[in-house]
C-alpha cells in the first residue's frame, strides 16, 4: 500500500468513525440529558408540594374572616349599638380581649364608630405577648385613615381585606419588620353604617413557608410590580423601602409576560395569590429556578460534550489507525468497532424509549426502555399494532394529523396520552419518522419518545381543587375566558351556573367539618356524573360551583339545572341524609367581559336565595 492511499485511507476511515461514533455519543449524550431534564422536572414536581401550601393559606384566610365575622355579629356589640352606655362598652371590650386572647396573631381588634373614632382597642406587642386593652384617653380618631374610607362605604355582610403591607406606629415604619394584613366589615344597622370591626393580623406566618428551596426562589409580588417578598430580604417590601426594586429589575425579560398573567416561562412559574387573598395587591406568586441550579444543568451539558469529542477521537483515531493499516487487521478493528456500536446500542435500548413498525403500524420491534415504561413484554408488542397503548381519550383528528404527516413523508412531533398494561396514563413526547428506501418509498416508522409524565401531572395539580377532584378556581378562569371569547368571536351562546348549597353552614354546625367535606365530594361526583362532556365543571370557592355550558342557551342551561337540582334533593346523603342547592343561570348577551356575565349569574343565584332557596332562577 503507498503511503499516499495509506493516508487516504486512514483520512476516510477516521471521518467514518468519528460521524459513527459522534452519533451514538449524541444519543448517549442526549440520554444523560434526559436524566438530568427528568431531575429537574422531579424537583419541579416537589415545589408543588409548596405550591399546595396555599391551600393552606386559603383556610387561614378564612378563619381572619370567621373571627371579624364574630365580632360584628355578637350580641354585645348589637347591645352597645342601640344604646350606648359605659357598662355594654366594658362588655364589648371584654369580648375583643377574649378573642385576641385565644388567637396570637391578632395584633390589633377594634371597633371604630360611624364618626371614625376607635370605641375598643385591644392590642399586642408581640406574638408571644398577652393582648391588652388600650385605655380610653389613648383612642384616636382613625376618620382620615384609608381602611375607614373604604369599609365606611361598604355594602353590609362585605369582608374587606387590605394589602400585605408593614406596620406603621407614628409614621414611621416599624422594625423589625411586621407585615400586617388588616380584615375588616362594616356595621350596617337600618341601611346606616353605624361603625366598623377592623382586626390586624401577623401576615409573616402566612407567607415565610414559602422561603425555603433548592431549586427555586420565590418572589411575592404586588400589581405593580413591587415585592412583598424577595429571597434576598433587603429587596422585601420594596413598595415601602428605599430600594424600590420591582419586577423588571429582577425579572427585564419576563416581566411583561408574568404582570400579564403569563404562568409558565423557561425559567419561572407564577401563580396568582388573589383568588385566596383577594386584596388590592393582586399578588403574584413566582417561583424562579435557581441560578445555580440552572448553572448545574449547563455545566453538565458542556461535560457530556466534551465527553463526546473526545470519546470520538480517541476511538476514531485508533480505529482508522487499524483498520487502514492492512486489510487482516481491518476485521480485527471493525470487531472492535462492532463491540463499541453494539454497547452504545445497549444504552441506547435502555434508557431510550424507541419502537418501529409496519407502514400499517404492526410494531416489528420495540427498545427495552419501550416495553419497561408499556408495561408488555416485547413478544406481547411485536405483531401488535401501535394502538396497543393508545388511550381512548386520544382524539381522533390528532391521530389523522399524525398520519397524515408521516404518510406524506415528514417527521411528527406531538404529545401522546398512552395506557400501559396496567392501565396507568403515562405520557410521551413522541418524535415519528418515516423511513425510506433507495427509491424514497415509506418502508417503516420509527417512533422515539421522551417520558413527560411527570411534567404532565405538576401541570394537572395545579389545576384541581385538592378536595373534590373537580376543576379548581385558577382553570375555571381561563375556560371562562376562552368560553368566553369563543361565544363572541363566533355568535355562539353560552351559558354560566352557578350553584350554592343551602344552609350548608347549618350542615358543618350541625355534624362537623369532615361531613361537611365529604358532602362538598359526593355533590362534585353528582355533578360530574349528570353533565355532558362539553360541559365544565369545578369548584369556584367554598361550597360554590360553577357549569359552563357552551353552545347552550339561558333555557336548555336552565333545564339541565333543574336536573341537578331534582337529583341533589333526592339523593340521601351520608349521615345528614338530605339537603338542597340553589343555582342561578345567565346566557351571554353581549357582555363586555366575562366578569358581567358571572355578576349576572350570580344576581339570579341570590335572587333564587331569596325566593326560598332550592330552585333554579334565570338571571
Ligand atoms: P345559604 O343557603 O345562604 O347559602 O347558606 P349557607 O349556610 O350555605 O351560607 P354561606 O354560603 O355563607 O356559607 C358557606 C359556608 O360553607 C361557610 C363555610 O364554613 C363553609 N365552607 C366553605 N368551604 C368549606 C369546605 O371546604 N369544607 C366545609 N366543610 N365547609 C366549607
Ligand atoms: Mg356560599
Ligand atoms: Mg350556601
Amino acid at each position: 500500500m503507498t503511503n499516499k492511499n495509506f493516508k487516504l485511507m486512514f483520512f476516510t476511515y477516521f471521518v467514518i468513525f468519528g460521524i459513527l461514533v459522534a452519533f451514538f455519543g449524541s444519543f448517549v449524550g442526549y440520554n444523560m440529558n434526559l436524566i438530568d431534564i427528568k431531575k429537574n422536572i422531579d424537583k419541579a414536581s416537589q415545589e408543588v408540594g409548596l405550591i399546595k401550601k396555599f391551600d393552606y393559606l386559603k383556610p387561614d384566610i378564612e378563619k381572619f374572616d370567621e373571627i371579624v365575622k364574630a365580632l360584628s355579629t355578637n350580641t354585645s356589640l348589637e347591645e352597645y349599638i342601640t344604646s350606648p352606655d359605659k357598662q355594654k362598652r366594658n362588655n364589648l371590650t371584654n369580648v375583643f380581649y377574649a378573642i385576641s386572647m385565644s388567637n396570637n396573631f391578632i395584633m390589633q381588634a377594634r371597633f371604630i364608630s360611624a364618626e371614625g373614632k376607635e370605641i375598643v382597642r385591644v392590642d399586642r406587642k408581640n406574638k408571644y405577648d398577652k393582648p391588652f386593652i388600650v385605655e380610653e384617653s389613648n383612642l384616636q380618631d382613625k376618620s382620615q385613615r384609608d381602611y375607614f374610607q373604604i369599609v365606611s362605604h361598604m355594602k353590609e355582610a362585605k369582608i374587606w381585606h387590605s394589602r400585605i403591607d408593614l406596620n406603621i406606629e407614628n409614621g414611621k415604619i416599624e422594625v423589625p419588620y411586621k407585615p400586617t394584613f388588616r380584615v375588616a366589615q362594616p356595621i350596617i344597622k337600618d341601611n346606616k353604617f353605624v361603625g366598623m370591626v377592623i382586626v390586624n393580623l401577623l401576615a409573616s406566618e402566612m407567607i415565610s413557608g414559602l422561603k425555603k428551596s433548592t431549586s427555586f426562589d420565590h418572589f411575592i409580588i404586588d400589581k405593580d410590580g413591587y415585592f412583598i417578598t424577595h429571597p434576598n430580604d433587603e429587596y422585601s417590601w420594596s413598595r415601602y423601602t428605599n430600594s424600590s426594586i420591582r419586577l423588571y429589575d429582577e425579572f427585564p425579560l419576563e416581566a411583561e409576560k408574568i404582570l400579564a398573567g403569563e404562568n409558565k416561562g423557561e425559567t419561572f412559574y407564577s401563580f396568582q395569590l388573589n383568588d385566596i387573598l383577594d386584596n388590592e395587591d393582586k399578588a403574584i406568586l413566582i417561583l424562579k429556578l435557581k441560578v445555580a441550579y440552572q448553572s448545574t444543568l449547563f455545566s453538565s451539558n458542556i461535560k457530556t460534550s466534551i465527553l463526546i469529542i473526545l470519546l470520538s477521537i480517541l476511538v476514531s483515531i485508533p480505529l482508522a489507525f487499524f483498520a487502514s493499516i492492512a486489510p487482516s487487521r481491518l476485521q480485527k478493528s471493525l470487531f472492535l468497532a462492532n463491540h463499541e456500536l453494539r454497547r452504545f446500542a445497549d444504552i441506547i435500548d435502555k434508557y431510550v424509549i424507541t419502537a418501529t413498525t409496519k407502514t400499517n403500524s404492526i410494531i416489528t420491534s420495540v427498545s427495552t426502555a419501550f416495553a419497561k415504561r408499556s408495561g408488555y413484554s416485547k413478544e406481547e408488542l411485536i405483531g401488535q399494532k401501535m394502538n396497543i397503548i393508545r388511550h381512548p381519550d386520544t382524539s381522533n383528528e390528532l391521530y389523522s394529523e399524525l398520519w397524515e404527516t408521516i404518510e406524506a413523508g415528514k417527521n411528527w412531533q406531538g404529545e401522546l396520552k398512552n395506557l400501559n398494561k396496567d392501565e396507568d396514563i403515562y405520557y410521551l413526547e413522541q418524535n415519528i419518522l418515516p423511513i425510506k428506501d433507495g427509491n424514497n418509498r415509506i418502508v417503516s416508522y420509527m417512533a422515539i419518545g421522551n417520558d413527560i409524565t411527570a411534567k404532565k401531572e405538576v401541570e394537572r395539580l395545579s389545576e384541581i381543587d385538592k378536595l373534590t377532584g373537580i376543576y379548581n378556581r385558577r382553570k375555571l378562569d381561563e375556560y371562562m375566558e376562552s368560553e368566553f371569547n369563543r361565544a363572541k368571536r363566533y355568535r355562539q351562546p353560552l351559558s354560566f351556573m352557578i350553584l350554592d348549597i343551602d344552609h350548608f353552614k347549618n350542615i358543618n354546625d350541625t355534624y362537623g367539618h369532615p361531613t361537611g367535606d365529604s358532602t362538598l365530594q359526593t355533590l362534585a361526583k353528582i355533578l360530574t356524573d349528570n353533565l355532558r362532556k362539553s360541559d365544565i365543571v369545578g369548584r369556584y370557592g367554598g361550597e360554590e360551583f360553577l357549569i359552563i355550558c357552551p353552545e347552550t342557551d339561558k333555557n336548555k342551561t336552565a333545564l339541565l339545572a333543574e336536573k341537578l337540582r331534582a337529583c341533589v334533593e333526592n339523593t340521601l346523603f351520608n349521615d345528614i341524609n338530605n339537603m338542597t342547592i340553589s343555582i342561578g343561570v345567565a346566557e351571554f348577551e353581549g357582555e363586555n367581559t366575562v366578569k358581567e356575565l358571572l355578576s349576572r349569574a350570580d344576581r339570579a343565584l341570590y335572587q333564587a336565595k331569596h325566593n326560598g332557596r332550592n330552585c333554579v332562577v334565570i338571571g
